[in-house]
């Protein structure tokens, strides 16, 4: 054993190897077989997701809902600045102007009051980010949605087994997509699920699914032969993907009740300091609940940060910074209207994610919090 704490470590939990064996075995190991169908059924039985897609990636999925949206060149597509590339770029990818909306003041979440004010006659979709698994609120943004005819997709990359209201986080927009890859609760490695909730995109769903085929219905015997129907691309994961997911699926209680309980350390531990005004902890509204995905926290300005992190580094931590806001980037910096977005910005510079993986020791934790208290002494 090194000293060393990484910010994340991926795991195997129980039958992972075994499945993929099995997977092997049983001579397919192509996508869409019994572990994408067993995943699958899990989503749609758990939380009650009218229709479920394995995917490669969340990326993948989020492009998916572009294709489903049927998203031209001029649509305009409201997203938050502080997100992963992938949320917009997805519809970028389409020819989609994206409209960088900030985050709230105390969350890094989308503010749903600064909105409406950026809505026009080419907007499409609403693509809100549920980050750290938090949920944003979702009545204020269907109200705006409704109002305008608009679509949300969840982003809930970050979301499993997160809850607004008691509903399911990727059970309220239109579409939803999620995200296994390996810094998430539950992980493939590489991989991700479509979220289909609005029945008006269930066939077309998949059909690009399967590279623009009725492949799938072919098989459940629906139609006597298969062909090209529409766009469309390689969306599915391998059956060994699925494998290793499904092994994860089962023990999602055991994953959730130990990040939930370092994440609950963390915070009981570091509270002293934000009481001292010394750091901000996360902020989780009443609406919402916590599937403890990540645990960060907010230094005063970016030079602290910076210090923070290389503090813990010097100590064998790896504490990482997060997403650099996107209306900022080499990419589309040129593209975005010039609006200023303070409240993303000031997340982009102070907010710190510190190790949190199911395999976190009580020692290793104990090293981190004295590490950020030795910091701020
Ligand atoms: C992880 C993440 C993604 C990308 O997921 P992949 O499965 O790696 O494509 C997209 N959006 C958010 C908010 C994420 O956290």
């Amino acid at each position: 054993m090194t000293n060393h704490i990484p910010f994340n470590r991926p795991f195997i939990i129980g039958n992972e190897l075994q499945y993929i064996q099995q997977a092997i075995q049983t001579g397919k190991i192509s996508g869409n077989g019994h572990f994408t169908q067993k995943s699958q059924q899990f989503f749609e039985n758990q939380y009650q997701f009218k229709k479920t897609l394995l995917t490669t990636s969340c990326t993948d999925a989020l492009e998916m809902s572009a294709i489903l949206l049927d998203i031209q060149p001029e649509d305009e597509i409201i997203i938050p600045a502080y997100t992963f590339v992938s949320t917009a770029n997805a519809f970028v990818l389409r020819g989609a102007k994206i409209v960088f909306a900030d985050s709230l003041p105390n969350h890094p979440n989308i503010d749903p009051s600064q909105i409406e004010a950026l809505i026009s006659s080419k907007t499409k979709a609403i693509v809100v980010v549920h980050y750290a698994g938090i949920a944003c609120d979702m009545d204020a943004i269907q109200a705006i949605a409704d109002k305008y005819g608009l679509y949300i997709i969840e982003d809930a990359a970050q979301s499993i087994d997160s809850f607004y209201k008691g509903k399911p986080l990727g059970g309220i927009g239109n579409l939803a997509t999620f995200s296994f890859h390996e810094t998430k609760n539950i992980i493939a490695g590489e991989g991700g699920m479509l979220v289909v909730n609005d029945e008006r995109f269930l066939k077309r769903a998949e059909i690009i699914w399967e590279k623009g085929t009725n492949r799938s219905a072919f098989f459940r015997g629906e139609v006597d032969k298969y062909g090209w129907m529409d766009v469309g691309s390689s969306f599915l994961p391998s059956e060994i993907v699925a494998a290793f997911l499904y092994a994860q699926i089962e023990e999602l209680p055991q994953i959730q009740t130990k990040r939930k309980a370092i994440w609950q350390r963390y915070f009981d531990e570091l509270q002293p300091l934000q009481q001292q005004g010394q750091l901000q902890l996360p902020y989780i509204p009443d609406f919402a609940t916590n599937n403890g995905h990540l645990f960060y926290l907010i230094c005063n300005n970016l030079s602290e940060r910076t210090a923070l992190i290389q503090h813990l580094r010097k100590n064998d931590i790896h504490a990482v910074f997060h997403y650099l806001s996107l209306h900022q980037s080499p990419f589309y910096a040129s593209k975005h209207d010039g609006r200023k977005l303070p409240n993303c910005e000031r997340f982009a510079d102070c907010l710190v994610r510190l190790p949190l993986f199911f395999e976190l020791t009580e020692e290793e934790q104990k090293r981190v919090v004295e590490c950020v208290r030795s910091f701020f002494k």
